[in-house]
């Protein structure tokens, strides 16, 4: 049998996403799926209405072609139902003559001076999703198809920011409701066409366990609000959801079951790691422990394709309790050369531990070989050799891994070390 399941499972999951292209759900509303994310246009009586603005502007081409097969009104007004790039990139194609376009505040603004972490930003978000890798080796990009960039982009910014928990607006006829929604983001905005029953839920659902917490990096994801925006799906009880990513999902009584069992499957983990926490445990013990219940853990939109039960549970740590997990001895510190030496002189040497990284390897313990490549590493003691094997533990846990993020991070970070 092979070990690498996780792969398999993740190449299996490329046919969770839908073909790019236009799909109508209701007479007024159509879903426009392209290779990295989705957008939905809604048609008004002299004008339309476009929630999201897709990836780049070759995904913004493709889907103006489709648009333009369906109506010749005007795209006069775009909502963004959170302002990250893969949802604004294509704005200037697809929305270049739009008179305004909405967004909403953020609950929590960006942190200040948060440019200046930029660049190591870019290139984390460059190695999570996996720039540079061939598309056997990235496979997809957890949420999406295989991207061998971002493509080039054309981001439009809004022209006006709503606040509070509800707005409602009328644009050329057709009734819109803005409904907070923080999730994937602190501007997440549920856009809900109450007359459709459709809910554009931006990225608060999409088919994978939700990325509470990236490994490019970000300010933390209220998970506790994932979970209460989630039941808000629940409560407006829509007969279409139109997710920024992944498949549509049509069916009153389909969304409430997909919709239950996601939120209780991120409530679970929610609740479960703070009584952890509450009972003095660490970031490492609640990693042991708390994993998703049979019940739930099997579901195919529980998957952790895109997000990580485990990167979840230790941001949810760092959100509640902050960095320090409790343990006094973690209060002082010693220079990272300086505890990597006293380690190997323990084990007897740089050259033992570098036997038993290669050995643990071999027995297919690639964590404790790659931990093991670290000591040598901090040291500087045998570093060739310790990178040349890291390199190698690397690429196997990539495969071992179902996560798309984690898989293109572990690949990524080998061919580094290769070099
Ligand atoms: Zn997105």
């Amino acid at each position: 049998m092979t070990r690498f399941t996780g792969e398999q499972q993740l190449v299996a999951h490329n046919g969770d996403f839908p073909a790019p292209g236009i799909k109508r759900i209701t007479e007024k509303v159509y879903f426009l799926t392209g290779i990295g994310s989705n957008a939905t246009l809604v048609e008004g009586e002299d004008s339309c209405l476009l929630i999201d603005a897709m990836i780049n502007e070759q995904d913004g081409r493709a889907a103006l072609g489709e648009v333009r097969k369906v109506t010749k009104k005007p795209i006069e007004t775009l909502i963004y139902t959170h302002t990250h790039p893969d949802h604004m990139s294509g704005a200037g194609i697809l929305a270049a003559n739009a008179k305004e376009i909405i967004a909403r505040r953020p609950t929590v603004p960006t942190y200040g001076k948060s440019e200046l972490i930029n660049e190591v930003g870019t290139a984390r978000g460059a190695k999570q999703w996996g720039f540079g890798l061939t598309p056997e080796e990235s496979i997809n990009i957890g949420a999406g198809a295989f991207m061998p960039s971002f493509g080039q982009a054309a981001i439009l910014r809004p022209t006006r920011l709503v606040a509070g928990e509800r707005s409602k607006l009328n644009i050329d006829g057709i009734a819109v409701e803005l409904i907070a929604a923080d999730g994937e983001t602190d501007d997440q905005t549920f856009v809900w066409l109450p007359e459709e029953r459709v809910l554009c839920s931006g990225d608060d659902y999409y088919h994978s366990f939700p990325n509470v917490s990236p490994v490019r990096g970000g300010q933390y994801r209220n998970a506790a609000a994932w979970v209460e925006s989630l039941n808000t799906i629940l409560r407006l009880a829509p007969d279409h959801l139109l997710p920024g990513h992944t498949e549509a999902v049509s069916g009153r009584q389909a969304i409430q079951d997909l919709i239950t069992t996601y939120r209780d499957g991120v409530q679970y983990i929610v609740e479960e790691t703070l009584k952890g926490m509450n009972q003095g445990l660490t970031p490492e013990q609640l990693v042991e422990r708390v994993q998703l219940p049979a019940q739930l853990k099997d579901l195919p939109q529980l998957q952790e394709y895109y997000g990580k039960v485990s990167w979840t549970i230790r941001s949810i740590f760092s959100g509640y309790l902050g960095w320090f997990d409790g343990n006094p001895t973690r209060l002082g510190f010693m220079p990272v050369k300086a505890r990597a030496e006293k380690q190997l002189a323990l084990a007897g040497g740089a050259a033992r531990v570098l036997t038993a990284a290669e050995k643990a390897l071999a027995d297919e313990d690639e964590q404790w070989a790659a931990e093991l490549c670290d000591i040598l590493l901090d040291a500087e003691k045998l570093v060739p050799q310790a990178k040349d094997l890291k390199a190698k533990a690397l690429s196997v846990l990539a495969r071992l891994d179902v996560n798309a993020c984690a898989r293109h991070y572990y690949l990524c970070c080998a061919k580094e070390l290769e070099k």
